[in-house]
Parts: structure tokens; C-alpha cells; sequence
């Protein structure tokens, strides 16, 4: 499905991400694929994933500092010529502002937050953007946290409804030169990242309880939706946020057995 293409992933920090599960899978379907790590710590990881692959290139990103987005384009220019995908799976967010309420959220935090996890996309893309070839895909990763309340999502909540509006404008901006924009919005999943929302298992649990298909979305299911949209089998889609949560989104009072009702003495 994407034997001839070639694009960047960046957010890799381990076997768990979605990116990982991304990146599997377009690998497995021919795609040549560079990545974009934080530090040398998660190079490490990384080097150990792509074990098999001695050559893949590698890039280190900080992706509050466009000098270094910029950077990266430039080196990948030089590597590869032209883009086919890109892959944001990034996302910050000070963790002490990850549980109880939002209201005490400060600014720096909060513009911090918006800055890794929304602008990002905006500037990456506008780096990449002069050798995109026609019919690249750019495809985002985002959360239900975004249009509903999740407790102690808090900060990301507001990041990632700005994620979601910047995937629409660019989605617009690109769309004449044959460019799409799209994201996901998977289910909890495990990570690395997730680890840093305050009861974040009570999440995951609540979760498999109550989503139609009653289990946990994982990196290989956001991997499967990931491969379709940035083929060409998507062609005909730009500005989608596309849920990748079981089925989640679409319950408001699912499985009853979930909330355990009984054993409210109030009723
Ligand atoms: P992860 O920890 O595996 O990946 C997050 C990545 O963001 C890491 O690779 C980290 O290095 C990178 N990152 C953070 N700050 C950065 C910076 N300044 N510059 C460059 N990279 C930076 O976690 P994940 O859950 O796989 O996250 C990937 C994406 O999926 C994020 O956008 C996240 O919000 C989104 N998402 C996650 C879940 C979930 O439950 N895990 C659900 C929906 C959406």
C-alpha cells in the first residue's frame, strides 16, 4: 500500500507509542520511513527498534524550537528528496496541571501545552510543505479530552481542540495543491505520555467497561487507521477526525454494568 512512498514520523519514544504503531505498519506496507526522537535517550530507544533497519534515518527535534523543525526539514530534504507523510505524534504537557482542576492552570504552562501540541503541527508543516509532493498526507494524533470533559485532562483538553482546528485550517490551505490533513482520535492507550495524566488506569479501565467493542484501543489499532489515511485509499479525505476508540465517542450512558449502580446507598 505504500511501496514508492517515503515521509517522516515524529514522536517515537518507545514500543508503546502511537507512533511506533504507526510506523510498523507503514513499514510493513513498503513505505520508507525517516523518525524525528526528543533527546538522546529516546535515540536510544529508537535504535533499538529500528535494529533491522541500520540505515533509517534518524533526526533529534525539539519541536518548541522551529529553528530545529527547520532543521530537520532541511536534513531530510538532503536525505530523501521529496515527502509523501508526515506524522505528528507529539504532545506536553506539565503534569503537575494533569489532575484536579483546570482553573489553576498558569499561563506558561498553558501556552507551553499549545505550543508543543498544537503549533508544532503548523510549523512542522510549513517546513516540510515546499517538497511535499502531490498527494502527501499529514496525519495528527488527538483525543476525545478535546470536545467533552475528561477529568485531569485539563491543559491537553484545550491543546488538542486547537490541534483539531489547525488540522481543519490546514486542511483548507493545502487541499488545492492535493495535500490532506487529517487526525486521529484514538482511545486511551498506555504510553509514555499518557502515564503523566493523573488516574490515568482508572481511565483505561473505564474504558474497556464502557466502549462498544469492550477493550482497549492499542498502538496496532491507531497503526491500521494511521496506514489508511495516509494511503492513497484515503484519497478522497482532508480536514477528518477520525475516531479510533472502540466506539467510545459514540455512547453518552453505555454498558450499565460499568457504574456498579447498586452499591449507591443514595438511591
Ligand atoms: P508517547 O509518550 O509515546 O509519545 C509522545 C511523544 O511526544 C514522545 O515521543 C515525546 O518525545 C514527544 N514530545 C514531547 N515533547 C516534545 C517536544 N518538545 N519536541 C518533540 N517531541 C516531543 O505517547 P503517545 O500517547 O504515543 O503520544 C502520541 C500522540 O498521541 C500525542 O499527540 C498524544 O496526545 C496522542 N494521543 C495519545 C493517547 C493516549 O491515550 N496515549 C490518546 C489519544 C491521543
Amino acid at each position: 500500500m505504500m511501496k514508492g512512498k517515503k515521509g517522516i514520523v515524529f514522536g517515537v519514544a518507545n514500543q508503546r507509542s502511537i507512533a511506533w504503531g504507526i510506523a510498523s505498519k507503514l513499514m510493513e506496507n513498503g513505505a520508507e520511513v525517516a523518525f524525528s526522537y526528543m533527546g538522546e535517550r529516546l535515540k536510544g530507544n529508537l535504535e533499538k527498534l529500528l535494529a533491522d533497519k541500520p540505515n533509517a534515518k534518524m533526526y533529534d527535534c525539539d519541536c518548541s524550537d522551529e529553528s530545529q523543525i527547520q532543521r530537520v526539514a532541511d536534513q531530510y530534504k538532503a536525505d530523501f528528496g521529496t515527502c509523501d507523510f508526515v506524522v505528528h505524534a507529539i504532545a506536553f504537557a506539565d503534569k503537575s496541571y494533569l489532575e484536579g482542576d483546570f482553573l489553576p492552570t498558569p499561563k506558561d504552562v498553558f501556552l507551553q501545552a499549545m505550543d508543543v501540541s498544537a503549533y508544532s503541527l503548523v510549523s512542522i508543516t510549513r517546513s516540510f510543505r515546499p517538497f511535499m509532493n502531490r498527494g502527501c498526507s499529514i496525519l495528527a494524533l488527538t483525543y476525545l479530552g478535546s470536545e467533552r470533559v475528561v477529568q485531569n485532562y485539563n491543559v491537553m483538553g484545550v491543546a488538542k481542540a486547537a490541534l483539531e482546528a489547525c488540522v481543519r485550517y490546514l486542511a483548507s490551505d493545502l487541499g488545492p495543491h492535493g495535500i490532506r490533513v487529517n487526525a486521529i482520535s484514538a482511545g486511551p492507550v498506555n504510553t509514555l505520555a499518557a502515564r503523566g495524566i493523573s488516574d490515568f488506569t482508572h481511565l483505561l479501565k473505564i474504558h474497556r467497561r464502557v466502549a462498544p467493542l469492550r477493550e482497549n484501543t492499542t498502538p496496532e489499532h491507531a497503526g491500521g487507521a494511521g496506514l489508511f489515511l495516509l494511503s492513497d485509499l484515503s484519497f478522497g479525505m482532508t480536514g477528518e477526525i477520525m475516531y479510533v476508540d472502540g466506539g467510545y465517542n459514540v455512547t453518552a450512558v453505555g454498558n450499565l454494568d460499568a457504574y456498579n449502580l447498586s452499591a449507591d446507598s443514595k438511591d
